[in-house]
């Protein structure tokens, strides 16, 4: 066990600010060597994290706009987020690729946009499960990740954290298994590298019903560097428990 693994919780709309300041009452957990934290929750309750989370838990957002400022109605801009404290902003999940009809090209935007305003892109990708009965799984993933790292540098390609989260396995109680997420985060990993050029050595996480009964072993898998967790990270104990099954 020496690999440094990412945490991350993806509250989802989930979690009012009264419940994030509860969450994070006698959090005594911070990012340090060995692990990296972060949760991101919904807009309205990032402030309230941002105070109550002490400085070791670093604070997403789940979307945001390309625009600085002006009439694009709902959006919040990069600023906003980095005045209430966001150092991290995931992008391109399956939920809003799906439900929200975000595009390849969008996503790549924002990406960009993150990446010129110092914020870390958590750029999520996956297939379907019929584009995996398919056998079209890793064309699905090649589109999307070659899209979002189109034209960029390999100093910026090198800053994304990668989140591999196949979308049947979201929210379904159905994980990969870890072959498998082993075999796409090995194989992703190969694609952003050649992408770039060099090896970037990049970041790579798994999402897709990650619980403590099964993050040892799919953390302990040599291409899987952390997960994005959803469900799970929003009680405390269930969150902090998928680092601890793994580093006991
Ligand atoms: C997610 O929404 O990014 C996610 C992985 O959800 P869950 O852990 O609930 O499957």
């Amino acid at each position: 066990m020496s690999k440094k693994i990412y945490l991350y919780g993806n509250w989802k709309m989930n979690m009012t600010a009264a419940e994030t300041e509860e969450f994070f009452k006698n959090f005594n957990y911070a990012s340090d060597d060995k692990v990296d934290i972060a949760v991101f929750p919904p807009f309205t309750s990032i402030w309230a994290a941002h105070k109550a989370a002490g400085s070791g838990v670093h604070i997403g957002a789940q979307n945001c706009y390309v625009e600085p400022k002006g009439a694009f109605t709902g959006e919040v801009a990069i600023g906003m987020l980095k005045e209430c404290g966001v150092s991290h902003v995931i992008l391109g999940h399956s939920e809003r690729r799906h439900i929200f009809g975000e595009s390849d090209e969008l996503v790549a935007k924002k990406v960009k946009a993150c990446l010129d305003n110092d914020l870390v892109p958590v750029f999520c990708y996956g297939e379907k499960l019929e584009e995996r009965e398919a056998g079209k799984t890793f064309d699905v993933m090649e589109r999307q990740i070659k899209a979002a790292l189109n034209g960029l540098t390999p100093d910026e390609i090198a800053k994304i954290i990668y989140a591999y989260e196949p979308v049947w396995a979201i929210g379904t109680g159905k994980a990969a298994t870890s072959a498998q997420a082993e075999e796409v985060c090995a194989w992703s990993k190969k694609l952003i590298n050649e992408i770039a050029g060099k090896d970037v050595k990049p970041v790579v996480l798994y999402g897709g019903s990650v619980k403590p009964n099964n993050s040892k072993e799919l953390l302990s898998m040599d291409a899987i560097d952390g997960a994005l967790v959803g469900g799970a990270s929003l009680k405390q104990d269930t969150f902090i428990e998928i680092y601890n099954a793994y580093a006991k």
